[in-house]
């Protein structure tokens, strides 16, 4: 483990292993199969990237992202790996030089499309190099219950047949241990380990805002990250565009993305997005599976997401190198209301129940009291401690104030009784607020004497603290499609007994986001930073790469802060590697030096 250690900082300028990495690196040179559940920005390419350079042959590396592949590689060679990729959008020519060069042991990694497998050039190819480990990545592609199957993945049974003895290692970001379960199965790795990591992602900060003035909050967001890599989720393709086009106007540099629009209008959306042409990318789901962008500082989500399992997913874009970064989720009931009318029309009624179910759990997330990660943490099967603040989500940074609640909702708990346990929301609000509807007037139900005892408060914020005794437990809601309301045996004894309660205050004001708790966060020149940025912009452009293949904004941030002046000490900046260093190292210590030099006169 000592040459791996070498090269990890002579490769890729890394001081040490992240915990779960060193093990794997050392069970997988083990010659072991191995499966890597570990969450976005975990570091999983590590995994296989450290042993392809210190195992004798070639690694293949299996991928189902043909975009991503380019990028990979082009990082890869920029820290002086040799390293290459085939797929469909190279010409024959080209494949071929390759796979001779693979052959030929001048490879050390190769980056393959699932569709390749199969044909029969290639596994005639396989047969004859020397390949020392098998990478899979995205792994979860395999199984049917993830989210992304993909039917060419099928030919990595075979695959493993053909190459038998060769060692597996299998990585996926999925969270679900069905999944992990059924990858084990299928690429028949029961004699190897699993590894997981915990899926919480520190640098995260995550927070629920009220849909209210939406556009408004949006761009006050967007604001305090101007210039910086910004992703909006908007459920509908028109919603991407109009938004889009307001942001601009705004101000914003501003593009918008989704399934609708040509491959080529897509992929210049997405290229602008990745090299840092434009900075806010407002967008449907459709975005963001081929995209590996480490630098995204906020992600928002302009509609609730249908599932937990796809907002977790999205909003893992963000802050894929480790350095602070936000998740805002902007949250309204009419959403939810949207989504219900989507599920209803489902035809299979298992579908139906299941796609409920999982939008109650997003509904949950978002009227939840408790702390974000928490809940995210438990949603995902881990069990995180129950006590203290995460000190990064918005429940545990800006609680929403507390008040006495007893009476109305002594109120509301009578209601619901009087009116016999058989009406929604809506009906018990009206019955409250003294509504004569039609409804009411044929009930009788205006000369119950919970009629009218609530006249001060609005349909809204009703809804919404019975939508908080239900999170109590003081009231049970029916499912279905129409929910009905019944007080449960502990909101019996909470009138019989005369308890109290408090809730949080739902017209309290707007909560506070704030910055992103500063995880390894260094305090730096930022006029340096900026003109390392412009360097590196400059740099990227002349070789035709995204910017970070070039340098992370975490090495920059620690070149404003140590100002490295010689080569000794840019060697130790985070990312610097051998190969960074003979080909950059030189530019980046002239502006480093001028700008103090610069900074001693002034
Ligand atoms: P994943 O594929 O799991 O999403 P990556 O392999 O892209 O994650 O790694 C995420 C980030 O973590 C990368 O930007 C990389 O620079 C960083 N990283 C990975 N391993 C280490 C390490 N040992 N030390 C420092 N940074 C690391
Ligand atoms: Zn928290």
């Amino acid at each position: 483990m000592t040459q791996a250690s070498v090269l990890l900082k002579t490769y890729f300028g890394y001081d040490r292993f992240r915990p779960l990495q060193r093990e794997i690196v050392a069970h997988v040179l083990a010659g072991n199969d191995a499966l890597v559940l570990m969450p976005t920005g975990g570091g999983k390419s590590l995994c296989y990237q450290l042993p392809a350079l210190a195992l004798p042959g070639l690694t293949l590396v299996v991928s189902p992202l043909i975009a991503l592949m380019k990028d990979q590689v082009d990082a890869l060679q920029a820290n002086g790996v040799a390293a290459a990729f085939v797929n469909s959008s190279l010409p024959a020519a080209e494949i071929a030089r390759i796979q001779t060069r693979a052959g030929r042991g001048e490879l050390k990694l190769l980056y393959v499309a699932p569709e390749r497998l199969a044909a029969a050039g290639f596994r005639d190819f396989l047969a004859s190099a020397n390949v020392s480990l098998i990478a899979i990545d995205e792994a979860h592609c395999i199984s049917e219950w993830g989210h992304d199957f993909r039917p060419d993945y099928r030919n990595l049974a075979r695959l493993r047949q053909d190459l038998s003895g060769v060692p597996v290692i299998a990585l996926t970001a999925t969270a679900t241990p069905k999944v992990g379960r059924d990858i084990v199965h299928q690429l028949n790795l029961a004699g190897g380990r699993t590894f997981t990591s915990s899926f919480d992602r520190p640098n995260l900060t995550y927070s629920v805002q009220p849909k209210r003035r939406a556009r408004q909050r949006l761009e006050a967001l967007l604001g305090r990250y101007r210039g910086q890599p910004a992703i909006v989720y908007c459920f509908s393709r028109s919603d991407t565009e109009k938004l889009a086009a307001a942001l601009t106007a705004a101000g914003f540099s501003a593009a918008a993305y989704h399934a609708g629009l040509s491959p080529q209008a897509r992929s210049a959306a997405q290229e602008r997005f990745i090299r840092d042409k434009v900075s806010v990318i407002v967008a449907t789901i459709a975005f963001g599976m081929g995209i590996d962008k480490p630098d995204i500082r906020l992600v928002v989500h302009w509609d609730l997401p249908k599932t937990v399992e796809g907002y977790y997913q999205e909003m893992g874009r963000a802050g894929r190198d480790g350095l602070p970064s936000e998740c805002v989720l902007f949250y309204s009931f009419g959403d939810t209301v949207k989504h219900s009318y989507f599920i209803n029309e489902l035809a299979a009624v298992a579908e139906r129940d299941n796609a409920r179910q999982k939008l109650a759990q997003m509904v949950a997330y978002c009227e939840g009291e408790e702390c974000r990660r928490r809940f995210l943490l438990r949603y995902f099967g881990e069990r995180p401690g129950e006590e203290g603040s995460c000190g990064g989500c918005d429940a545990c940074l800006a609680p929403p104030p507390s008040a006495d609640a007893t009476e109305i909702t002594q109120k509301i708990l009578s209601a619901v009784l009087k009116t016999g346990q058989r009406f929604g929301a809506g009906y018990v609000c009206a019955v409250l607020r003294g509504a004569r509807t039609g409804q009411v007037l044929e009930r009788g139900h205006d000369r119950l004497s919970v009629f009218g005892i609530a006249p001060d408060y609005s349909d809204v914020v009703l809804k919404q603290l019975m939508r908080l005794l239900v999170g109590r437990g003081l009231l049970g809601k029916s499912p279905g499609e129409y929910p009905t309301l019944a007080v449960s045996a502990a909101g019996r004894r909470f009138l019989s007994q005369r308890q109290s309660i408090t809730l949080p205050r739902v017209q309290a004001p707007e909560t506070v986001v704030r910055r992103p708790r500063a995880a390894g966060d260094l305090a730096y020149d930022q006029g340096l930073f900026e003109k390392l940025r412009g360097l590196r912009k400059r740099l990227a452009d002349e070789q035709g790469v995204p910017p970070f293949v070039i340098f992370g904004d975490k090495t920059l941030m620690e070149m404003a802060h140590y100002l490295p002046q010689t080569a000794t000490a840019l060697r130790r900046i985070f990312g610097v590697g051998e190969q960074k260093m003979a080909r950059l190292g030189e530019a980046f210590l002239t502006v480093i030096s001028a700008h103090v030099a610069q900074q001693g006169k002034g």
